[in-house]
């Protein structure tokens, strides 16, 4: 097994590793990993100059921070000053290449945090455009490729960060979870993945998707490399007024808490019809842990389940396509001028050119559902159904300390398999959306692999915990209980 980020980076701060050398390590499986297509930008230079003052640093007897030396790569859709930062969108392009993309002027906070913590930013990751989608292939620059698989999809969308772990480019990697897109990435690539509480980790410099939902959180080879960046990136940031004051638990000591005294709730909507029988055998082996670690196992409710995919589908595009108005060619990316003078033939000729379909799709339906006239019919109504969501885990919540349930309801899915059912790739979601329309903590952590057969080689599942708000440390604490029965593992070519 490969070494977790604390000792890692033990070895940084003790001279026994250098920065320099991590660094050398990743640019390296990143360069044989080309074919996974999961970077957009590689940042040879910066990272480099970066790992050289870390180790500068260290012989001057300096602190450097409980990252240090660490390589990570960042999902595009976090704002990075002087890398280009696309989303995977033409639309903040000058040309349509990557290469073109915009160069922020600032840093997203986490990313700030980040750096302040002595961690080398290596590369930008690949994902779907603007973060709608849930198998990467929605990217304007190619679909991401699973490490285990490439057939297949890593899952989406922060399917470039899920996959630059996987394959042990970087120990860590930054992605962001609207509905699903870190768990549900994490689950198909066999890695460890977190969606914060809302408001835990800040939103500010992350292009926005769906703002009442959108959470930046970590992507980790294991469960305490994952707990000591989700301890960098927690905390209030005044920056985004909907950050959290709440103080930041030792999510590392909670590693090591153990399971028991503590109540799973497994929720029988999560294994209903369309639960592949692979996934739900590795899930029940996972409960079955938890159980041999002292937790009680007891069955719960939550009866609204059903109504989160309409209800997401609802609201999430309703506030894309709020969010997205800003991109119209006039201030940002690609501008298309139809006719000189015309400001409209301009908005149109951007937007078709900027956006992809999906992105398209997205922007019409949320248009809908907020119109005058259908305003009440479907996204205050919507509103009303997020409440009674909500409501469900707070019932739940009252006997239970967490809920266990699959992460994605089938292992990774073929490249193409639901490209042209939108429908189908929408049902992928289907049990990280409730946590999400909630905005309660949510993880997912490798339960081993399903059976490989003639047709298919075995693939990660992943089993989903979900907390109430603020509760990162316990699904942690369960997390680390689930890992010690099924010990991190990398797919053959990686390892
Ligand atoms: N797959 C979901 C969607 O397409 C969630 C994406 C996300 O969490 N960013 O909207």
């Amino acid at each position: 097994m490969s070494e977790s980020v604390p000792s890692l980076v033990s070895g940084v701060q003790a001279g026994r590793l250098s920065a320099e050398a991590l660094t050398e390590g990743a640019l390296g499986v990143i360069e044989r990993a080309g074919p996974l297509n999961a970077f957009l930008h590689v940042d040879g230079e910066g990272a480099r100059a970066a790992a050289r003052g870390l180790d500068e640093r260290r012989v001057r007897g300096d602190e450097l921070g409980p990252l240090a030396g660490i390589p990570i790569a960042v999902k595009d859709s976090l704002c990075t000053q002087g890398m280009p930062t696309t989303a995977a969108s033409r639309s903040l392009t000058r040309d349509g290449s990557a290469r073109s993309g915009w160069r922020p002027p600032y840093d997203a906070t986490v990313v700030s945090r980040l750096r302040a913590a002595g961690a080398v930013i290596v590369a930008k990751t690949n994902q779907d455009e603007l973060a709608m989608g849930s198998s990467s292939e929605n990217s304007a620059f190619g679909a991401v490729k699973n490490p285990w698989d490439l057939a297949r999809t890593p899952g989406g969308s922060s399917g470039g960060s899920a996959a630059a772990v996987a394959c042990r480019a970087t120990p860590l990697a930054l992605g962001s979870d609207t509905g699903g897109s870190i768990r549900q990435p994490a689950a198909l690539c066999g890695v460890v993945g977190i969606k914060p509480t809302y408001g835990r980790v800040s939103r500010y410099g992350l292009i926005a998707f769906g703002s009442s939902l959108d959470q930046v959180g970590p992507l980790a080879t294991d469960v305490r490399s994952a707990a000591r960046l989700l301890g960098v990136l927690s905390g209030h940031d005044p920056l985004d007024s909907t950050s959290a004051t709440v103080p930041v638990d030792d999510y590392e000591a909670a590693c090591e808490r153990g399971a028991r005294g503590l109540r799973i709730g497994v929720p029988s909507e999560y294994f209903a019809s369309g639960l592949s029988p692979e996934v739900e055998r590795a899930v029940r082996a996972g409960l079955d842990a938890l159980r041999d670690a002292g937790a009680t196992i007891v069955d719960v409710e939550l009866p609204h389940t059903r109504y989160g995919v309409a209800t997401y589908y609802v609201l999430a595009t309703a506030e894309a396509s709020s969010n997205l108005a800003r991109l119209d060619g006039v201030r940002f990316g690609l501008r298309v001028e139809a006719e000189r003078g015309n400001l409209d033939g301009l908005y149109g000729a951007s937007r078709s050119a900027g956006f992809g379909r999906e992105v398209q799709r997205r922007i019409l339906l949320g248009t809908f559902v907020l119109s005058s006239g259908y305003y009440d019919a479907y996204y205050a109504k919507a509103q009303r159904v997020r409440a009674l969501v909500a409501r469900d885990f707070e019932r739940a919540f009252a006997r239970v300390d967490a809920i266990a349930a699959p992460t994605s309801p089938t292992v990774a899915f073929r490249l193409g398999e639901r490209l042209t059912d939108p429908l189908a790739m929408y049902l992928a979601d289907v049990y990280t959306l409730p946590a999400s329309l909630a905005g309660l903590p949510a993880l997912s952590v490798p339960a081993g692999l399903s059976t490989a057969t003639d047709a298919d080689p075995a693939l990660p599942v992943g089993l989903q915990l979900i907390g109430p708000a603020f509760a990162e440390a316990s699904l942690l604490a369960l997390a680390a209980c689930v890992e010690a029965a099924c010990p991190p593992s990398t797919p053959e070519p990686w390892a």
